[in-house]
């Protein structure tokens, strides 16, 4: 249930109100203060919340009952943007476009030193690298692990850039001290006892959309971590698992605006892993800019054909020097600026 207060209300009768509410119903209240109005989210069992009596306090504008089963996630609770500053300054969804590049997996310190430098160049705020890999199989490259997230950490102490890696098992929390927004892989996106654990941590989570997974159960995952603390939620579209054949997954290019409708959270999108073709990436990485997403997260190697992992989806340094000039010029143009 969603309570707007009438604007510019004394402090001392909002938190007599809120008080109010907490020792007559089993609810706890989320209080989103904003610059015209304050908004109060009840979670709980709101049924025995009397709508009219609510409306009729003196500190009440109006009632709303939210229909959808994501509270925090939801744009109602909470109207403005959510943005994600790190404690170097990067933002995502801060009304720039945020760009995350990097090897799909860590294979080497020069590997990954030298696309960091490379990619900072050319405008990226962030590098992503896969230290611990979801496969499809045993058999293929599982990643560096613990030795590749020291790499990260090297390259992050030569360029600055804060490291985006995916974590597989909530065994390996205490090897991401270093990593600065934790992904959850498409693999592992209704893993409720890893999202509920990093839903303890106050660090930016990337989760991404599952291959068969619809919009709404990626808001209730995220509603996973927020339910347990953790606000800090960036939301990635990957591309989802369709009857096509010519690309790896399809890129569902409207879950960006129907997402930023729905949610107050920034929402970027993986060019990468949703086609599984370089070639692609560009085209697919400009869509994304128009439709507004809040950043990219894209695979860039020094050696595309001799990849490890995903080198057909990979672009080169200077592919990606292209494409961020024109990804910035496209958003910059949309967004009016
Ligand atoms: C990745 O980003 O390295 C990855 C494995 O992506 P996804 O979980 O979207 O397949
Ligand atoms: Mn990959």
């Amino acid at each position: 249930m969603i309570i707007v207060l009438k604007p510019q209300q004394n402090q001392e009768k909002i938190d007599h109100f809120i008080q109010k509410l907490i020792s007559s119903y089993d609810v706890t209240v989320n209080t989103w203060v904003g610059a015209h109005s304050t908004v109060l989210g009840l979670l709980g069992d709101t049924t025995a919340v009397d709508d009219e009596y609510i409306a009729a306090q003196d500190v009440v504008e109006s009632v709303r009952r939210v229909q959808e089963p994501y509270k925090k996630a939801n744009r109602k609770f909470h109207p403005e943007d959510t943005v994600i500053t790190l404690p170097g300054g990067q933002q995502i969804g801060g009304g720039a476009l945020a760009l995350i590049a990097g090897p799909c997996s860590v294979e080497s310190e020069a590997q990954i030193c030298s696309v960091a430098e490379s990619v900072k160049a050319s405008g990226a705020a962030f590098l992503r690298g896969g230290a611990f890999k979801p496969r499809t199989s045993p058999y293929a490259f599982q990643g560096m692990k613990a030795e590749g997230l020291q790499l990260l950490s090297q390259a992050k102490k030569k360029t600055g850039l804060p490291i985006v890696t995916e974590i597989m098992s909530i065994e390996h929390l205490p090897l991401f001290d270093n990593v600065d927004v934790i992904q959850v892989g498409a693999r592992n996106m209704q893993n409720f006892e890893l999202l509920k654990q990093l839903g303890k941590l106050q660090k930016p989570i990337l989760l991404k959309r599952g291959l068969a997974n619809t919009i709404e159960e990626l808001l209730m995952s995220a509603e996973y971590i927020m339910a347990e603390g953790n606000q800090q939620v960036i939301l990635c579209e990957r591309g989802i698992r369709t009857y096509e054949t010519m690309t790896r997954n399809t890129l569902d290019i409207s879950a960006v605006p129907v997402l930023k409708r729905l949610s107050h959270l920034p929402v970027i999108v993986d060019p990468s892993h949703a086609s599984g073709v370089s070639w692609l990436i560009e085209p697919l990485a400009i869509a994304a800019a128009a439709v507004g997403a809040d950043g990219l997260i894209i695979e860039v190697h020094n050696d595309p054909p001799h990849a490890l992992c995903d080198g057909a989806q990979s672009i080169t340094p200077a592919q990606f020097e292209t494409l961020a000039k024109k990804v910035s010029q496209v958003f910059r143009t949309v967004q009016g600026l």
